[in-house]
C-alpha cells in the first residue's frame, strides 16, 4: 500500500526543467535567479521587500541579529511551534518567554502577551515573534497596536501560511508576511511546506533599512555598494603615501566587510524551483481548502473529536489538525494503514532544553491540554479524494 504521509512536496517537469536550465547556466548561485524569486515571491504575499536566505531557521536567526536582540532582551513567543522560533532569540543571548494559546485557535493569546507586558515595568520586552500556526492568520493588526503600545519589535513566522490572510477592521484582506504590521516575516521552502526549494527560506519587509541590513548580513556582512563604503579611495586603490590619485571610484575588486554576518545564502537552482513552485500557490492552496472542508464534514459532531481545524477564511491550512481521543492508539492504527499522521508541535517550553531555564509542566495548560490530543491529517494538494476518504474510512473504522 502506498504510505500517505501528512505532507509533501508536488515535483512537476516544469518544475524539473526550470533546475536543468539553471545547472546548466553559469551560476549555481548568485545568479538572477535569487533577485527573480525574491520579485515573485515579494509580489505573492505583497511586501515591498523580500531577502531569500538559505532555510527558515536562518532567516529567523537574521531577524533577531536585525532587530538588535542582545543578551538577556526578553522575547515572547507561543510554545505551539517548531522549536526554530523561539531558538533565533537563544542564538542571539536573548531570553524566551513563552504565552499561552488560545484553546480555539491554537495561536498565541494576545489577552495572555497584554497579561504578561502589563504585569512587568515597560521595556522589559523588546518583541514578539507570532507564529501563522497551521495556516491560520495570527490577527497581525491586533498585535501591532499592542507591540506600539509597549515599543515592541514584531517577527512573524509565517512558515506555514504563505498565501494565508486575516480581515482587519476596516474589511481588507492582509496576508501573511505582506510586511503592514509586522517589522518581519519569514517563511520556509522545506518540501513539507507549501512551496519546496529543498532547503530554502524568505525574510519580507516594507522596511527599507532593515531589507539592506539583512542582504549584508546574508553575506558575511559584506557589501559591495560603494554609496556604503567606510574606507577611503586611497586605502582601497592602495596608493602609498604621496602619490597622486588617479582615480574618483573604488576598484572593482573592492568590497568591504561592514558587520559580522554569515552564509545564509541560497542557490540559483534552488531559487528556480522556488520560482517554479510559486506559480502553482494558488492551485496548491485552493486543493488545500477543499481537503479542509472534506475533513470538517466528515468529523463534524463526532464524539470523538474534541476539536478541529474547522473552515477559517484565509486559512493556508498547512495542517489540518483535530482533536481526538485515544490519540496514541488513533496514530498507533493510522500507521498499522500507511496512514502517517503527525503531531504539532510538543509544547516547545517542555522540550528538555527549555526546561533548564525553569519551565514545566503546568505552566501552560492550554498549549499542555492541546498537546495530549492533537494529530496533523494527511494535507498536500496530490492527496487524491480516494486517498482522503480512505483516511476518513480508518479513522471512523478506529472509534468503530
Ligand atoms: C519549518 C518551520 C521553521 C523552520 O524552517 P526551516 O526551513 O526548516 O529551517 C520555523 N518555524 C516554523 C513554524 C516552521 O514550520
Amino acid at each position: 500500500m502506498e504510505a500517505i504521509p501528512y505532507g509533501r512536496q508536488d515535483i512537476t517537469d516544469e518544475d524539473i526543467q526550470a533546475v536543468v536550465e539553471t545547472l546548466k547556466s553559469d551560476y549555481l548561485t548568485q545568479g538572477p535567479r535569487i533577485a527573480e524569486f525574491e520579485e515573485a515571491f515579494a509580489d505573492y504575499v505583497g511586501s515591498k521587500y523580500a531577502v531569500a536566505i538559505s532555510n527558515g531557521t536562518a532567516a529567523l536567526h537574521l531577524c533577531a541579529i536585525a532587530l538588535n536582540v542582545e543578551e538577556g532582551d526578553k522575547v515572547i513567543t507561543t510554545p505551539i511551534t517548531f522549536a526554530a522560533s523561539a531558538n533565533c532569540v537563544l542564538y542571539c543571548g536573548g531570553e524566551v518567554v513563552f504565552a499561552e494559546i488560545d484553546p480555539a485557535t491554537y495561536l498565541l493569546d494576545i489577552n495572555k502577551v497584554r497579561e504578561l507586558l502589563e504585569s512587568t515595568p515597560k521595556g522589559t520586552y523588546k518583541g514578539i515573534i507570532p507564529v501563522d500556526f497551521a495556516g491560520r492568520a495570527v490577527d497581525l493588526e491586533a498585535f501591532r497596536q499592542l507591540a506600539d503600545e509597549y515599543d515592541l519589535w514584531i517577527i512573524e513566522d509565517a512558515c506555514h501560511a504563505p498565501g494565508g490572510y486575516f480581515t482587519d477592521s476596516k474589511g481588507t484582506k492582509q496576508y501573511c508576511g505582506n510586511g503592514n504590521f509586522a517589522d518581519l516575516a519569514i517563511f520556509s521552502f522545506h518540501p513539507v511546506k507549501h512551496i519546496a526549494s529543498g532547503e530554502g527560506g524568505m525574510i519580507t519587509t516594507n522596511d527599507k533599512e532593515l531589507y539592506k541590513k539583512l542582504l549584508k548580513l546574508r553575506t558575511h556582512g559584506i557589501t559591495k555598494n560603494e554609496s556604503e563604503y567606510k574606507n577611503s579611495i586611497e586605502f582601497a586603490v592602495g596608493t602609498t603615501q604621496n602619490s597622486n590619485l588617479n582615480t574618483q571610484n573604488y576598484p572593482n575588486w573592492y568590497m568591504e566587510m561592514q558587520e559580522l554576518g554569515y552564509n545564509y545564502r541560497i542557490t540559483d537552482f534552488q531559487c528556480a524551483l522556488g520560482t517554479s513552485q510559486l506559480k502553482r500557490a494558488d492551485v496548491g492552496i485552493e486543493r488545500r481548502r477543499e481537503i479542509a472542508a472534506t475533513y470538517k464534514k466528515a468529523f463534524e459532531g463526532k464524539e470523538f473529536i474534541k476539536g478541529q481545524s474547522g473552515i477559517v477564511e484565509g486559512h493556508a491550512y498547512h495542517l489540518y489538525v483535530i482533536e481526538a481521543g485515544d490519540r496514541l492508539g488513533l496514530y498507533n492504527y493510522l500507521r498499522e494503514q500507511s496512514i502517517f499522521a503527525q503531531i504539532h508541535y510538543i509544547p516547545c517550553h517542555l522540550m528538555p532544553y527549555y526546561r533548564q531555564f525553569g519551565w514545566k509542566e503546568g505552566d501552560m495548560p492550554n498549549a499542555e491540554n492541546y498537546y495530549k490530543h492533537c494529530i496533523s491529517l494527511p494535507m498536500y494538494p496530490t492527496l487524491t479524494v480516494e486517498q482522503q476518504d480512505f483516511v476518513i474510512n480508518k479513522i471512523n473504522e478506529y472509534y468503530g
